[in-house]
């Protein structure tokens, strides 16, 4: 708060008695004294006239300590005439008839006195009050500000940070000609106002004179202290001035060693505000320290500059923002809108994978999503849609950090809490990389007849040799001999009931994945891959990493992303119990669903070495009592009602 107490550097009032005013109030008891020790006759008749010095002491008291100082001078006044009483009886001599009349004028004097000394010090604070606050404003005036700044420029050279930052109301000359003289008060009042609102305790705001304000921010640098200007220009324009609108333009400065004095720090707020004038007022305008550029402040202080003429970048492209906190989601949601974007929200992440139906251009993700892992979110969106941008909003403090987002597939991420300017910034990056990613896939589309037929004969070659390792895995395992066909049949009956039209299970693409969703079975040891029996810990870890190993095999070879999910996720659980990720629901792609099933039905109705083939009816048993746990219950309910024909399929291969 801009304090208008009193300064914290004023001294407070002095007690002490100068020492030459002790020594004048000694002499002037003494001159009674010794008169009437010495020259009681010549002066008996004047006596009551020479007591009058004795107030010269109790005015002196009285003035520097005030009531206290009266009475001292008092009790002092009285010892001294009891002395002289004593004195003179005790030189025998009649004590003055004045005497008892004496006693009184003086008490009398003293209580006038020392109210006098009260009433005068009570005006001197207020004076000092009023000669260092504003009195429209009621804010610091320029007086305060230099003792304060003073102060504070000492601590600075110590080594505390130390910003000011100069504001000068725009066109107010005009102002005042529009509105009138007093309606500019009133705005002078109304800014005052918003500089004590936003000054924090240690700091202080102050007007220097005219329309012109100072805020001196003690342990800020020049990036709090451009943030702090921008608040107040914010506040500025939020007030609704009964009169007409009204703006602010402000210069910081930061102190650094190149600056010797506070005239040089204002001077360089001064140069600061003066471009900001120049440039077309209603800004921040900030000079950095020396050396010291701050490229997150420069961006911050452009793109709050370039706010108010935004020109949309979203194109109506649509944007799935998936953040829980209504407040934040709504503020996201409207500033995507303004910057052109078709909003899509979701407040959790069951709401976020049914939204996924629709391809986003940009997914904008809170990593606090209490029904669902952030990566789920990601994983599904990556998964489905190659292009979507997927930008995640961290956290430093959350389990869930940058790194982990990167590594689930987002493209980038934003630290909260970050500014819309940041947000925009990110998102032009996020919509040029699709573009790149868009035009990619549209010269790939322009390859020539004889390209394409290059391109495919290399891509069989590839793809001979995946089928090669998974030939080879198989050769170590004869059990799993034939496997890949047989699921792939079961998968192709499962996704005819589900997915007739192909839309969202193509055929050559969901054969091509189940023939190599087990590729990565090349890097699990002979002895866990064939092993006559259940498996223990160790080896079921070993066995668990057979996705990531095929992924990891696949990733540089296929670009298919519905490949690559089959491959992943084919041991994912609809109810998040299954590996590598623990994908759950809905977050599983449905590709990596439908061969689940078909899996588990081909493990099931094959021998192993250690147990004989069980019947179609156990398995579809099996499989119906997992619905909901380990299965997606569509599936499931695919499996039952194509029965005959997925017994039919595993016959014929
Ligand atoms: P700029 O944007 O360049 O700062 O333009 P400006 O008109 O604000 O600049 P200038 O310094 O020329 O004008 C300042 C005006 O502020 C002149 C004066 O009329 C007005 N002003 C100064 N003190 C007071 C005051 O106490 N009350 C009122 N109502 N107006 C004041
Ligand atoms: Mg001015
Ligand atoms: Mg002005």
């Amino acid at each position: 708060m801009a304090s208008p107490d009193p300064l914290p550097q004023q001294e407070p009032r002095s007690n002490r008695v100068p020492a030459r005013a002790a020594v004048l109030s000694l002499a002037a008891f003494v001159v009674p004294v010794l008169g009437a020790f010495w020259f009681p006759e010549d002066l008996a008749d004047y006596e009551a006239l020479l007591w009058l010095t004795a107030l010269i002491p109790a005015f002196l008291l009285a003035y520097y300590r005030g009531w206290q100082g009266a009475a001292t001078a008092t009790a002092l006044g009285m010892a001294v005439l009891a002395i002289v009483a004593a004195i003179t009886r005790s030189l025998g001599r009649e004590t003055p008839d004045l005497l008892p009349i004496i006693v009184v004028i003086y008490l009398g004097l003293s209580i006038a006195i020392g109210w006098l000394a009260e009433i005068l010090h009570r005006d001197r604070d207020e004076v000092e009050d009023l000669a260092f606050t504003d009195p429209l404003t009621h804010l610091p005036n320029r007086r305060h500000v230099e003792v304060f700044l003073a102060n504070e420029f000492a601590a600075a050279q110590r080594g505390r940070l130390l910003s000011v930052v100069l504001f000068d109301l725009d066109r107010f000359k005009e102002y005042n000609d529009t509105y009138g003289h007093e309606a500019g008060d009133e705005a002078l009042e109304r800014f005052g106002e918003v500089l004590i609102r936003t000054t924090r305790r240690m700091n202080l705001s102050g007007r220097l004179g005219g329309e012109e304000f100072i805020s001196i921010l003690a342990g800020s640098d020049a990036h709090g202290a451009t943030i702090f200007a921008d608040r107040v220009r914010d506040e500025l324009a939020a007030l609704g001035l009964g009169a007409g609108p009204l703006t602010v333009s402000a210069g910081v400065a930061e102190y650094d060693e190149s600056i010797r004095d506070p005239k040089m720090l204002i001077a360089a707020a001064d140069k600061a505000l003066y471009e900001a004038k120049r440039e077309g007022r209603n800004r921040v305008k900030t000079r950095y320290p020396e050396g010291g550029d701050d490229p997150a402040l420069a961006e911050h202080v452009r793109a709050k500059e370039e706010r108010s003429s935004l020109p949309p970048i979203g194109a109506g492209l649509p944007v799935l923002v998936v953040v829980e906190d209504a407040h934040t989601r709504d503020l996201l949601a409207s500033y995507l809108q303004t910057a052109g974007f078709t909003v899509v929200r979701a407040a959790d992440g069951a709401s976020a994978i049914r939204a996924l139906a629709e391809e986003p251009a940009v997914l904008i993700t809170d990593t606090r999503i209490s029904d669902m892992a952030p990566q789920e979110i990601i994983r599904a969106t990556r998964s489905r849609y190659p292009l979507a941008q997927i930008l995640v909003l961290t956290a430093l403090q959350e389990a869930f950090t940058a790194a982990d987002a990167l590594q689930a597939g987002a493209d980038r991420y934003l630290v909260k809490p970050f500014g819309m300017p940041e947000l925009r910034a990110h998102l032009i990056d996020a919509l040029d990389d699709r573009n790149k990613l868009l035009r990619q896939g549209d010269r790939r589309r322009e390859l020539s007849a004889e390209g394409k037929a290059r391109a495919r004969s290399a891509r069989e070659s590839i793809l001979a040799g995946t089928r090669a390792l998974v030939r080879a895995v198989e050769a170590r395992d004869p059990y799993t001999a034939g496997s890949a066909g047989r699921v792939a049949s079961y998968a192709e009956t499962l996704a005819e009931h589900i997915d007739p039209e192909e839309t969202l299970l193509p055929r050559e693409r969901l054969r091509l994945g189940c023939e190599l969703h087990d590729v990565g079975k090349i890097g699990v040891p002979d002895g866990v891959l064939n092993k006559e029996g259940p498996l223990d810990t160790l080896e079921l870890a070993e066995m668990r990493k057979h996705p990531r190993i095929g992924r990891s095999i696949l990733e540089p070879i296929i670009d298919d992303p519905l490949v690559l999910a089959i491959t992943s996720w084919h041991h994912e659980n609809w109810d998040g119990t299954g590996y590598p990720d623990a994908l759950r629901g809905q977050a599983i792609p449905l590709a990596a669903r439908v061969v689940a099933v078909a899996d588990a039905l081909n493990a099931i109705t094959r021998p192993r070495a250690w147990r004989a083939a069980r019947s179609w009816d156990d398995a579809l048993d099996i499989v119906e009592q997992g619905s909901g746990t380990t299965f997606d219950p569509r599936v499931v309910e695919a499996a039952l009602a194509t029965a005959d024909r997925l017994r039919r399929a595993g016959a014929s291969e």
